[in-house]
């Protein structure tokens, strides 16, 4: 399917996009802004006017008409930013809904941190039932949805924040025994390991070069977590040396989570070796406990792996493990769902992160299901949504609570991914990264530093009560590494220069 769109705010193009597609999935959608087109059902045309101090986004395709009417903000040009892009993109989202009939879970938001417009409407001074009442009323949010943003607010309450000076480290090991048919990650099957062995020493000397910088700058590592791919795809000796190095360069974490991920990249060897480490919090992801899942999803291993697994963690004094499993997975049923949630709840983990699938266009998956459905890969899968209620009503039954929750683009149904966990075992990790209350230094390819500072120290004076206001006080920066193997083994230091102007952005000035 293709869309067209005409908008006098063209610098939100690719936000109005993803508007189109919470009703129409993968949509190609051509910018037809400034230009003289011929009218059709396919073409969403936009006009902004000003009458007096309200502004009025009127909306046109085929038939039919929307328009919505928006006090006109006069905050700092930041704040006049966000609140247009705001308006445009709830003009777009009521003439969706008139012509569709559909109303998303999540209305009309479309970015990844809905917790944010929660604790936006708590920052204003609202109380935690007027905030649940203005994400309903402002973004068409189901009250089901708001009341769960409140719910994961209540258990980050009185979960440690960084203090000043302190940091979050991941780790990226970007190597899988096979790769997932739905996975977009930064991550390639180990294949022959001929990789392996440079890419550690690369990582070794990314981790060697951060750790002076940090120890330059005085700072200090709270919560560490090492993620992929898959770390324990790598040999023991090799993930060791990383972790040897990793304590060393950021010694004094009061969380090490490594995702061990793949049952079948678990053995006893791996796991007395992490232990040795300290590391407290490890995944044994399941995804799914149907075999016949397992193979079309291009997992190598069964559901009895992954029991065996768990337990042999359990029994070498694990007590802090996490489960993923994931909604919607090709040709499962609710009931195929239900009896992997049997089995998870039997298992008894400490937190279960449960993901609707996301189907990204770097995914064998998406290439499959463009092919078969002639060019349209459809957001939606049937019953994703009775999934994801049950396992919120069984894990919440069971002593579990949700306490993150992020968002993605393209996931079945426009659900969402959400953390639950028993009390006391929140990832802290987690919560930093999500909230984006923690500064994430992030090592290995693909890996996206993210860097927070106060911005108040660049604003002037009369501005800084408006950004507060509008929870902006935090500016965020980002370091990516290459995502490319090679391409990280080869330019290492220049990786560590990329981070190094963010921690010291006063060499940057000079
Ligand atoms: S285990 Fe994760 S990173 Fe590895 S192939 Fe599967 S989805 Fe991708």
């Amino acid at each position: 399917m293709k869309l067209r769109i005409r908008t006098d705010c063209p610098s939100f193009y690719s936000d109005l996009c993803d508007v189109l597609r919470l009703f129409y999935g993968d949509v190609t959608v051509e910018d037809c802004s400034g230009q003289e087109v011929v009218p059709g059902d396919d073409l969403f045309d936009h006009a902004l006017t000003v009458e007096g101090d309200v502004w009025v986004d009127r909306w046109r395709s085929g038939g039919h008409a929307a328009e919505r009417r928006t006090p006109v903000c006069h905050g700092h040009p930041l704040e006049v930013k966000r609140m247009r892009k705001r308006a445009a993109k709830a003009g777009l989202y009521d003439l969706l809904v008139e012509i569709t009939g559909v109303r998303p879970p999540w209305g009309s938001l479309t970015g990844i941190r809905p917790t944010r417009l929660y604790y936006e409407g708590v920052e204003m001074g609202l109380s935690r039932d007027a905030a649940v009442a203005r994400v309903i009323r402002e973004f068409d949010v189901s009250p089901d949805r708001a009341a769960l943003l409140a719910e994961i607010a209540a258990m980050q309450e009185g979960i440690l924040r960084p203090a000043d000076g302190e940091f979050d480290l991941y780790i990226g090991i970007p190597f899988c025994t096979t790769r997932c048919s739905y996975c977009s990650f930064a991550s390639g099957e180990i294949g022959d390991g001929r990789l392996v062995a440079p890419y550690v020493d690369a990582l070794a000397r990314e981790i060697q070069l951060c750790g002076a910088m940090i120890r330059e700058r005085g700072l200090k590592l709270r919560a560490g977590y090492v993620g992929g791919g898959t770390p324990t795809a790598i040999p023991c000796a090799d993930l060791d040396r990383i972790l040897t190095e990793a304590q060393r360069a950021f010694p004094g974490a009061v969380e090490w989570t490594v995702e061990a991920g793949r049952p079948d990249t678990i053995d006893a060897e791996k796991l007395t070796m992490l232990r040795a480490h300290g590391v407290g919090r490890i995944s044994v992801n399941p995804q799914t406990f149907s075999d016949e899942t397992l193979v079309r999803i291009g997992r190598r291993h069964s559901g009895a792996d992954t029991v065996r697994a768990y337990e042999l963690a359990r029994r070498m004094g694990f007590d802090d493990i996490n489960m993923d499993l994931i909604a919607a997975l090709p040709g499962e049923t609710p009931e195929v769902f239900s009896c992997t949630l049997d089995r998870v709840i039997e298992l008894d983990p400490q937190s279960v992160t449960v993901h609707s699938l996301a189907i990204k266009r770097s995914s064998r998956l998406h290439e499959k299901l463009h092919v078969e459905s002639g060019g349209h890969a459809p957001a939606a899968q049937s019953g994703a949504a009775e999934m994801i209620a049950m396992a919120r009503r069984r894990l919440t039954a069971g002593g579990w609570k949700p306490y993150y929750l992020y968002r993605q683009k393209y996931m079945a149904g426009n659900l969402e991914n959400v953390g639950y966990a028993k009390p006391g075992r929140a990832c802290l990790y987690n919560i930093g990264n999500m909230e984006e209350t923690a500064s994430v230094l992030a090592l290995g390819a693909g890996a996206i530093t993210k860097w927070l500072y106060d911005r108040e120290a660049n604003v002037p004076e009369a501005e800084v009560e408006a950004l507060r206001f509008a929870n902006l006080q935090l500016r965020i920066e980002r370091a990516p590494n290459v995502r490319n193997v090679e391409q990280y083994i080869a330019r290492v230091d220049e990786m560590v220069a990329r981070k190094r102007a963010l921690i010291f952005p006063e060499e940057a000035k000079r």
